[in-house]
């Protein structure tokens, strides 16, 4: 596959770093790979919301798993903006998919590239409990260089879909108060019991409570 792959500059590994908290070779790897996506589909990246959506496979409290927030300042998809969904599985793949035409792309670091990381001395100290921001910045900025200038073929394979499935969710604009609590609650979740809206917990207690 040919593709004209856009440059990560000093000025936006600097500030995507600035929004990360650390340097670490993980974030830069999903940045590039949020933007590869992007060249592969050419798009341009996420401002509402709703143009593109990015499921990532990283799961939580586990290496690398920094990559989605590369991901996500690469690509404008965010939690806050609801156009960046979590599967869980424990991989370090997204998936990009333009909501307009439904065609997708899957980018999946390669695994002579992952199951390196686990003997390199970076992610042995981090294992260690060795915090990113204390590290060597002789260790980490090799590793930052090599991530974004190694051709992006040997550190990722690319998959695209034609007509991604995808459930588009339109956005809710309307909100009750809870009966019970008083809070302000989104309608899609609130519930409606004998004539009264209720959030979720005071539900609960509600449905749970004797009448005496
Ligand atoms: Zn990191
Ligand atoms: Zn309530």
């Amino acid at each position: 596959m040919v593709i004209q792959e856009t440059r990560i500059d000093a000025e936006e590994l600097a500030a995507a770093q600035y929004f990360h908290g650390h340097k670490c070779p993980a974030m830069p790897q999903g940045l590039r790979a949020g933007h590869l996506a992007m060249d592969v589909l050419g798009v341009e990246r996420a401002r509402g919301g709703g143009e593109l959506i990015a499921i990532v496979e990283t799961g939580e409290h586990h290496f690398s798993g920094c990559f989605v927030d590369g991901v996500m300042f690469a690509t404008g998809c965010t939690v806050g903006k609801g156009n960046l969904i979590r599967k869980p599985l424990g991989k370090f793949a997204v998936t990009l998919i333009d909501t307009k035409t439904r065609r997708a792309v899957r980018v999946v670091p390669r695994y002579e590239r992952m199951s390196q990381c686990l003997t390199m001395d970076f992610f042995k100290l981090r294992a260690q409990g060795v915090p990113p921001y204390e590290l060597d910045p002789n260790v980490v900025e090799p590793l930052i260089e090599d991530v974004l200038t190694t051709p992006w073929d040997q550190v990722f394979s690319v998959q695209t879909f034609d007509d991604y499935p995808y459930d588009k969710v339109p956005e809710v604009f309307d909100a009750v108060q809870c009966a019970h609590c008083g809070e302000l609650v989104v309608t899609s979740y609130a519930v409606r019991l004998n004539d009264q809206w209720y959030c979720g917990p005071c539900l609960d207690e509600a449905l749970h409570t004797s009448s005496r």
